[in-house]
């Protein structure tokens, strides 16, 4: 038996790969504001470290694998927020548990990002750049200024750019480490955005060529794929899990 933690495993997205990750016969330890056996606030400096803290201390130093799930929507307020735990939380935990990781069986990492990261355009506006230069403050202050979903796609595009750039250190430790994109998924984050004015109709009108959102379990099942040994040579990849939409969006990326 295996032992792996999940942030966010209180969501809609991570209560499933909790689930998946039992079914495989694994031990799991949750992470989440609320309702998980670390409670901890990854939006936060402190927090992070005691999340990080606590999980050493419930796998007594050895983690075999690591979802960093814990997100929150692009209609949350302050954008801040958003910033600070979608991107500084997801990279502290996964930087700060590597060590743990590094002493696993075959671990394995995986961020949870998001198909909106390539479906807002690009642009010049230096939150990304702020958001991989580790400025916490600077990030949070230009996302205070910005558009919500905007600063909810740029955390989701430098967080799948922090693992890419990952690569070569977590390779020479032997540690896999890939991302996870997902398209609409009916959650508790998807609900509220639902109810928003602007975003609402926007997220309604997105354009999936399967026809349909995806279920919490789908994207648990990609998760797993990209942690247990089936992805053994697996490293460095974005896996979109999205009916689609980023093939149709960028059809010739490659
Ligand atoms: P959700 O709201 O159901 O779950 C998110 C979880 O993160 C919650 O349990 C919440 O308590 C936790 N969380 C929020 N702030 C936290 C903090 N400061 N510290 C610790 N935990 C915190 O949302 P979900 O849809 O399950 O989303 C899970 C992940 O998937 C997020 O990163 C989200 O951005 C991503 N995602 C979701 C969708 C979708 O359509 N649902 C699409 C793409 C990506």
């Amino acid at each position: 038996m295996g032992v792996f933690a999940v942030t966010g495993s209180s969501g809609g997205i991570g209560r499933a790969i909790c689930e998946r990750i039992s079914k495989a016969g694994h031990r799991v330890i949750g992470v989440d504001v609320r309702d998980a056996e670390v409670v901890a606030d990854l939006s936060t400096p402190a927090g992070r470290s005691e999340a990080i803290a606590a999980v050493e201390a419930a796998c007594d130093g050895v983690l075999d694998g690591l979802v960093a799930c814990a997100g929150l929507g692009g209609t949350v307020r302050p954008a801040s927020l958003v910033a600070r735990v979608n991107y500084f939380g997801a990279v502290a935990v996964l930087d700060g548990l590597k060590p743990c990781l590094a002493r696993g069986e075959s671990p394995a990492a995986v961020a949870i990002s998001s198909n909106s990261a390539t479906a807002v355009p690009p642009g010049d506006d230096g939150l990304v750049e702020r958001f991989l230069d580790g400025d916490e403050d600077g990030a949070a202050a230009l996302a205070d200024e910005s558009d919500g979903e905007l600063v909810y796609a740029r955390s989701k595009l430098a967080l799948a750019r922090a693992v890419r750039r990952r690569v070569a250190e977590w390779g020479r430790n032997g540690i896999r480490l890939n991302a996870v994109a997902p398209g609409p998924v009916l959650t508790p984050l998807t609900e509220a955005a639902l109810q928003h004015p602007v975003s609402g109709p926007l997220i309604k009108a997105f354009p999936v060529p399967l026809d349909r959102w995806g279920e919490p379990s789908e994207i648990a099942e990609a998760v797993w794929f990209l942690l247990g040994p089936q992805g053994s040579w697996i490293h460095g990849v974005v896996l979109f899990v999205d009916g689609g939409t980023d093939a149709l969006l960028r059809g010739d990326v490659y």
